[in-house]
């Protein structure tokens, strides 16, 4: 059956399990015209990721090409498995490839066939991570472009699939159900060979079902290619434009996240920094009076018109015998006589000193108040240290204050950018929002990371998987914000804009 178009571009994606080599097969087959009767596997190396051949070695994409009997050509890209056993990491790597190999490989693509086993109500949590990342990968304008081959159909009532577990917008997409006859074909090619021969009603029964097999699976391939053949061929080019916008949100994102991580490292030290400060401020105003003024009294000589008995026995200052009755004498020997030694006393009665330490002055003894101002040197060195310490420090905390301005201004710019950049990917992705595909991700490998707990996986890969949703969750976080900032500012524009309105209707009335 003639083809309008002369070449067709698939690009295919599964899982392991799904049967895709053997769906490969069967297309080769089916494309080329080989009879059933002469049918044989046709060794093309499919990607099967997780499969033994994979353990080793990462399959890149592959572009088979397949001569088709009415003269058309049909281009299948197998893709590998977006769910490897492996690691998000190499998801990220296949991701890359396939988007790589597209852009190098063809200009043009006519559809996206995802093979899924028709047999499980829900799809396995490997194929859901797969949409996941397909809903990423290609744009909207390939919704129309992507069809489903149900595997492993034998028959309707083995058809168990729920489209409501596919994403919202592939919920709608056209799907085959197939029961590829080559497996039951190669069974009965080695059933003939059986020595003792296998028994021939036996052979009959296998042939009657494998031909009714294979006569199902070609009207649905027909159908398959009917519409293959009346879809809008699509450019590759938005599938590249989408990939180089993913990364380039992804670099946006871990830009924010390590300024955010720089910003908060600095606001802690900017703690330490004030909490210094404090300590060298107290030290500053424990220290402060370093310099004591002290009032010292001091004796001193008051001119008297009378003369007086005065001690002038060091440190004693004892105004002894004010107006003294004897007469006025420098003879120190003569005071014995005077009222402060009376009746004969060796020592004076004020103060308890000899004669001999007593003099006649025309002035008294009085205290005169003087101010000192005394210096703790140790006191003072400390005042001075913490004074320099607490201005470093200052000069350090308004440097930080300004660089943390900086990095606060710097996200906000990245964020403005990021939301530009994520509302020009939701026009475009067939996922909608990139927090959608965060979020689908990560509930995804929240499945998986329960499955490798069930399965008993070592401790190790679970916790790598547990860091890779804690990763993507900061990332839906950092999104989430910056998507509450445009929408909060995409509210205000619009609020301006009907005040704008009504303003003017305001004047159109006047
Ligand atoms: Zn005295
Ligand atoms: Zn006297
Ligand atoms: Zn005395």
């Amino acid at each position: 059956m003639p083809w309008k178009k002369t070449q067709l571009t698939v690009i295919l994606i599964g899982e392991t399990g799904v049967g895709k080599t053997a769906f490969l097969s069967l297309l080769y087959n089916v494309c080329a015209g080989v009879p059933l009767e002469e049918w044989a596997p046709v060794h093309l190396e499919a990607n099967e990721a997780g499969g033994s051949k994979s353990g080793s070695q990462t399959l890149g994409p592959m572009m088979y090409t397949i001569p088709c009997e009415n003269g058309s050509t049909l281009r299948i890209l197998d893709t590998p498995g977006l769910a490897d056993t492996r690691g998000v990491e190499k998801d990220e790597e296949h991701k890359a490839a396939i988007a790589e190999y597209i852009k190098n490989h063809t200009e043009t693509i006519d559809a996206v066939i995802i093979l899924a086993n028709g047999t499980n109500a829900r799809l396995g949590v490997a194929t859901q991570y797969t949409l996941s990342m397909i809903s990423g990968m290609f744009p909207h304008s390939l919704v129309d472009n992507i069809g489903f081959v149900f595997t492993m159909v034998a028959n309707i009532f083995s058809f168990n699939f729920e489209s409501l577990s596919l994403p919202q917008e592939l919920r709608n997409a056209r799907h085959w159900k197939m029961d590829n006859p080559l497996a039951q074909w190669l069974k009965y090619q080695e059933a003939k060979k059986k020595d003792p021969p296998v028994d021939e009603e036996d052979l009959d029964e296998m042939y009657e079902t494998v031909s009714k097999g294979y006569r199902k699976t070609f009207t649905h391939l027909i159908d398959l290619f009917t519409w293959l053949d009346d879809r809008q061929v699509q450019p590759t080019k938005e599938i590249n434009e989408l990939y180089e916008m993913t990364m380039t949100i992804e670099s946006s994102i871990s830009n924010v996240v390590s300024r955010l991580e720089q910003t908060e490292t600095r606001r802690a030290a900017l703690i330490a920094l004030k909490a210094q400060i404090a300590e060298q401020n107290q030290i500053k105003n424990i220290n402060a009076k370093y310099r004591e003024i002290i009032s010292k009294a001091d004796w001193v000589h008051e001119p008297t018109k009378a003369h007086n008995t005065l001690c002038v026995a060091g440190g004693c200052y004892s105004n002894c015998h004010l107006a003294c009755n004897l007469p006025f004498t420098p003879d120190r020997g003569k005071l014995a006589n005077c009222f402060a030694f009376q009746n004969g006393s060796p020592r004076c009665h004020v103060c308890g000193h000899e004669p001999a330490d007593h003099q006649h002055y025309r002035s008294r003894w009085v205290q005169a108040m003087r101010q000192e101002v005394i210096t703790d040197k140790a006191a003072r060195a400390r005042f001075k240290s913490a004074k320099t310490a607490s201005e470093d420090l200052e000069v350090m905390k308004q440097e930080m204050e300004k660089t943390i301005r900086s990095y606060e201004e710097a996200i906000r710019k990245d964020q403005e950018q990021l939301g530009a950049l994520c509302l020009r990917y939701s026009h475009l992705a067939l996922s909608g929002s990139f927090a959608g595909v965060i979020s689908s991700t990560i509930r995804v490998l929240k499945m998986r990371l329960e499955d490798m707990k069930r399965k008993g996986q070592s401790k190790d890969a679970q916790d790598r998987m547990s860091g890779n949703i804690k990763i993507l969750e900061k990332k839906l976080h950092i999104i989430r914000e910056v998507e509450k900032k445009r929408e909060a500012g995409d509210g205000i524009v619009k609020r301006l804009g009907g005040v704008a309105q009504s303003v003017v209707k305001g004047v159109l009335r006047v």
